[in-house]
C-alpha cells in the first residue's frame, strides 16, 4: 500500500462544497497541509453544483441558519468585488418577483412529503409585498419585464430587492474556486473514491483508503491525513456507511431530483440596467446590472412551482435559467455516479418544464391565446438537491464516539461532515466553506452554527 503525506485534509466530495471548504482552508496564510478532493465522478460539477439555478439570499432560512446564511452572502459580495464576479461567474444583484395566475394553490407539490426548507416557493409566499416594475427597467405594459408574456388575470408582487439578493452562474463560480484551489496546490483525484479508513495498530485513524470507480489506475491506493471531510451532497450517507459501517450517528439527507432548463430568447438581449448604479440604493443594489427572478405558486396551468431567473451571463449574454419540477427519490433514485444522472432525465418531464417556459417567455402575438416556441435552448439539466430531514444543512465533526467501536479516533484524524443544505447549497457555500476552514484550523467559526452540528442530532443507530 502507498501512502502519501501525513496530516493532510482529505475531501470526499468536489461539488460547490467540497470546493469552498478547499478554497477557505487554502487562503488561511498560516495553513500549509496538503488538501486533497476525492470524487468518485469522472468530471466535476455533473452534479447539482453545476444545474442549480444560482439564486442568493441573504435572509430567507430558517432560524438555525440564519448567521451562516447573512456571513455566505456577504463573502458571496466580497468574492465578486475582489475577483470580478459579474464578468467571470456572472454575480448580480437580484429583485425578486412573485407572479400569481387565476387559480394560483390548485394542484400539489411533488416535494410536499419532504420537511420545510426544501423549496423556496414556500419562502417567497411569507414575503410577498408591494408592486411590480421599478424606474429604468424594460417593461410591457403591464410593469412585467419586456421578456415576459404579459399573463391575463396575474398579479404581481415584490419580494425582494437586489442588496438581499442576487444571481450566479453556479458552474462557473465554482469552476473559478476549483481554478483557486489548483493554484495554491489543492490536489483533484477524479473517478476515485474512499472505499475505508487506515488505522494504525491503537485504532487511531490514520488516513483512507482510495478506490478507482471505473477500474483505471488513478492515483495512490491511500492517503494519510489528519482531516476527513464528507462533503458528498446527496452521497454524503453512502460515503459515511461505506467508512463507518457501524457509525451511530444520524446523516440523514434524501435527494429531491429537479430537471432544469437554461434558454436565451431574442427579447431578452439586453441585461436590466441598474439607473441608481453607484449610489446607495437598498432596492437597486450596487451592479451595473439587476438580475430578475420570478417565482410561481401552483396554478390550473401547472401542478408545481416554477422558478424563472433571468441574468447577464459571464460572457455578456442574458440568459434565464427555469426549474421547480422535483421528482423524490421513488420516481428518481440517486445514481451511484453524477455523472450517471444524464441518463435518467426525463423527456415528458423536459417537455413540461419547456411548455411552462414558453408560457412565462415565449413568443406572443397581441391577437394569439398562446405563446410560440422561439427559445434558444443552451442545456437541458437534471440534478439532486441534498435535502436534510431537519430542512437545515448538517455541518461539524462527527464526535469521534460515534463512528463506531474499533476506533480510538479521539487521538487521530477528525471526521467532518458539511452537506444537506437542499435548495440553499450554492447561497450557502461560502459561509459552509469559511467556516469549516475555521473549524478544521481549529478556532472558533466566525458565526455559530451549533445548531447545525451533527451531535445535536444524535440518533441510536446501533
Ligand atoms: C434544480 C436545482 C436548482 C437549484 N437551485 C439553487 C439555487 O438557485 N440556489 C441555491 O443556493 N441552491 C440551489 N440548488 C441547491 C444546490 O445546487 C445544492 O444544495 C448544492 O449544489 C449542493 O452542493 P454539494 O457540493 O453539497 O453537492 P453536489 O453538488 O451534489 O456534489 C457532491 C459531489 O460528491 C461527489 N461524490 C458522490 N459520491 C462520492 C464518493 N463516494 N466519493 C467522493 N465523491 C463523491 C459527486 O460526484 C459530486 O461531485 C439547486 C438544486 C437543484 C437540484
Amino acid at each position: 500500500m502507498s501512502v502519501n503525506g501525513n496530516d493532510a485534509v482529505i475531501i470526499l466530495g468536489g461539488g460547490v462544497m467540497g470546493l469552498s471548504i478547499a478554497y477557505y482552508l487554502s487562503i488561511f496564510p498560516d495553513f500549509k497541509r496538503p488538501i486533497h478532493i476525492i470524487d468518485s465522478a469522472p468530471r466535476l460539477l455533473e452534479s447539482a453544483s453545476g444545474y442549480a439555478g444560482g439564486f442568493l439570499a441573504r435572509d430567507w432560512f430558517k432560524p438555525e441558519c440564519t448567521a451562516l446564511g447573512g456571513l455566505s452572502f456577504e463573502l458571496h459580495r466580497q468574492l465578486a468585488d475582489a475577483h470580478g464576479g459579474q464578468k467571470r461567474w456572472g454575480y448580480a444583484g437580484s429583485h425578486v418577483y412573485s407572479m400569481s395566475l387565476h387559480g394560483e394553490g390548485e394542484g400539489s407539490r411533488v416535494e410536499d412529503w419532504l420537511l420545510e426548507g426544501t423549496s423556496r416557493a414556500a419562502a417567497v409566499g411569507r414575503r410577498t409585498e408591494g408592486h411590480v416594475s421599478a424606474p429604468g427597467e424594460a417593461v410591457n405594459s403591464d410593469g412585467t419585464p419586456a421578456w415576459m408574456v404579459t399573463q391575463d388575470g396575474a398579479s404581481w408582487n415584490v419580494v425582494s430587492g437586489a442588496e438581499d439578493c442576487a444571481q450566479v452562474e453556479p458552474r462557473r463560480l465554482c469552476e473559478f474556486i476549483l481554478e483557486e484551489c489548483t493554484r495554491r496546490g489543492v490536489e483533484v483525484h477524479l473517478s476515485s473514491r474512499a472505499v475505508g479508513v487506515v488505522t494504525n495498530g491503537d485504532g487511531k485513524i490514520v488516513g483512507v483508503k482510495i478506490a478507482s470507480t471505473d477500474d483505471q489506475p488513478h492515483g495512490p491506493n491511500s492517503l494519510r491525513c489528519g482531516d476527513i471531510v464528507v462533503a458528498g451532497g446527496c452521497w454524503t450517507p453512502r460515503i459515511i456507511e461505506t467508512l463507518f459501517p457501524r457509525n451511530r450517528t444520524k446523516i440523514e439527507i434524501d435527494p429531491l431530483a429537479g430537471h432544469s432548463i437554461l434558454y436565451r430568447t431574442p427579447r431578452y438581449v439586453k441585461p436590466f440596467m441598474n439607473v441608481a448604479h453607484g449610489q446607495q440604493d437598498k432596492f437597486h443594489g450596487k451592479d451595473e446590472n439587476i438580475a430578475y427572478a420570478i417565482y410561481c405558486p401552483p396554478t390550473k396551468s401547472w401542478s408545481w412551482a416554477p422558478e424563472a431567473y433571468a441574468r447577464l451571463n459571464a460572457d455578456s449574454k442574458p440568459e434565464i435559467w427555469v426549474g421547480g419540477l422535483n421528482h423524490d427519490e421513488t420516481v428518481l433514485p440517486l445514481p451511484e455516479l453524477a455523472t450517471d444522472t444524464k441518463k435518467l432525465i426525463s423527456r415528458e418531464s423536459l417537455a413540461e418544464l419547456r411548455k411552462v417556459a414558453v408560457t412565462l417567455t415565449g413568443l406572443k402575438a397581441t391577437d394569439s391565446q398562446i405563446a410560440e416556441d422561439d427559445l434558444e435552448v443552451e442545456w437541458e439539466g437534471l440534478c439532486f438537491r441534498p435535502v436534510s430531514r431537519t430542512g437545515v444543512p448538517i455541518i461539524g465533526q462527527i464526535p469521534p464516539k460515534d463512528l463506531g467501536v474499533g476506533f480510538h479516533t479521539s487521538l487521530g484524524a477528525k471526521v467532518w461532515v458539511a452537506s444537506g443544505h437542499g435548495p440553499w447549497g450554492i447561497s450557502l457555500s461560502l459561509g459552509t466553506g469559511a467556516v469549516m476552514g475555521d473549524l478544521i484550523e481549529g478556532r472558533k467559526p466566525r458565526v455559530n452554527i451549533s445548531a447545525l452540528e451533527p451531535a445535536s442530532r444524535m440518533g441510536s443507530k446501533l
